[in-house]
């Protein structure tokens, strides 16, 4: 077991400290990376504070973790030390259910390892995070981040990336498609840049009109503030795909019904408290209402591999560990421009 420096939250709502964790000793197929950056996602917040329930402390949060391989087990194949990698939202799944066999780890009907407030898969070992000096994973979970993008700009692609790229695959987003990104925050910028190299025509529906500039710069044509009622009856009817990644509680019902006839609606962002969803504004455009989350391993990848072809990354902030507490609260004021990444150099 290698001591290793971090930053947890030692309770729910406790200001995040510095705290030493144990990593463990290198298995056969296990790849010790030294982190160099972890973006801030909204979810360690949440989960830090606790809003979804069920969260264990002390807590090392961070699952957009980018850094350098240091050393591999005996029977590593995938990657040699020295290599640039990355490590989203989980760290290991059962790997034999009907969903790992389809690469959908994310969904895993029998275990999935998240990378933090979790455990391993003897389902007792808790997991931290990448607030923190290195981290152990086996090397099937573990991604190749394109060479010649910057390794602080590409950690957040390993959750705010997929968990636009994924939704915006699967439900075809491209030519001749009309896609609205709700909330201009992490998540939504890299919305707005995939859906338009996917070649959607992208609008951005944000509560203010501030980021207008930014969004167009990132990729989208039109940009609307939702303070404005006029927005809702301008856009009635109006796009073939919404992904939603509003964090706090809003009216969907609202957002539904600029959906076109079968339009549907993904919610990414995931607020502490349960929805009223009017049956009518769904029936009354056979529309749907959907959810998805992060990506598995193997598209993963392809969202690295496209955005690598892309020269896609992160609009970030750098800020030093120390600084963390007051990143959260402006993350919570959406006050980012548009990921903040932790470089983690300020640790030691
Ligand atoms: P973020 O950077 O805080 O962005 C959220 C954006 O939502 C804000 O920038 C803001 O955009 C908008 N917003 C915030 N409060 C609002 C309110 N009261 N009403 C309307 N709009 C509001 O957060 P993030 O890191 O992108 O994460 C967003 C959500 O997705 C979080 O709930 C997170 O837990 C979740 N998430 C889900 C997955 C998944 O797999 N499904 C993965 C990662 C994160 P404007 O300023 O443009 O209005
Ligand atoms: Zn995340
Ligand atoms: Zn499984």
């Amino acid at each position: 077991m290698a001591k290793t420096k971090a930053y947890a939250a030692s309770a729910a709502k406790a200001p995040l400290a510095p705290h030493t964790i144990e990593r463990r000793e290198l298995r056969e197929h296990d790849v010790v990376i030294d982190i160099r950056f972890c973006g801030i996602c909204h979810s360690d917040i949440h989960q830090a504070r606790d809003e979804w329930g069920g969260a264990t402390f002390p807590m090392v949060p961070g699952h957009e973790i980018a850094g350098i391989v240091s050393a591999v087990g005996p029977k590593v194949t995938k990657y040699k030390v020295g290599d640039k990698v990355g490590v989203g939202c989980f760290v290991d799944s059962c790997r034999k259910c009907t969903e790992c066999q389809a690469g959908l780890e994310q969904y895993c009907s029998v275990h999935t390892s998240w990378t933090y407030n979790g455990t391993e898969q003897d389902g007792t070992t808790p997991t931290y995070g990448g607030y923190s000096e290195r981290i152990v994973v086996d090397e099937n979970y573990v991604l190749r981040l394109p060479d010649h993008l910057p390794l602080d700009a590409s950690a957040p692609l390993l959750c705010a990336g997929i968990t636009l790229y994924s939704p915006l695959k699967h439900w075809a987003a491209g030519p001749g498609k009309k896609v609205a990104i709700v909330g201009l925050g992490g998540l939504g910028h890299m919305g707005v840049k995939i859906a338009h190299a996917m070649g959607a025509e992208v609008t951005v529906l944000s509560q203010s009109l501030k980021k207008q500039a930014d969004a167009k710069r990132l990729g989208a044509t039109h940009f609307y503030a939702t303070s404005d009622p006029e927005t809702f009856t301008k856009l009635e009817r109006h796009f073939d795909l919404i992904i939603n990644t509003v964090s706090a509680e809003m009216d969907y019902n609202q957002y539904l019904e600029l959906l076109k006839v079968d339009g549907t609606m993904v919610l990414v962002g995931i607020p502490e408290k349960p929805h009223q969803i009017q049956s009518f504004s769904l029936i009354m455009g056979r529309r749907s209402l959907a959810g998805s989350a992060i990506g598995g391993i193997a598209e993963t990848q392809e969202m690295l591999d496209f955005c690598g072809k892309h020269n896609i990354v992160s609009d970030i902030e750098l800020v030093p560990i120390q600084k963390v507490n007051e990143a959260y609260e402006r993350v919570l004021k959406s006050d980012v421009r548009y990921r903040f990444v932790i470089d983690m150099a300020s640790l030691s």
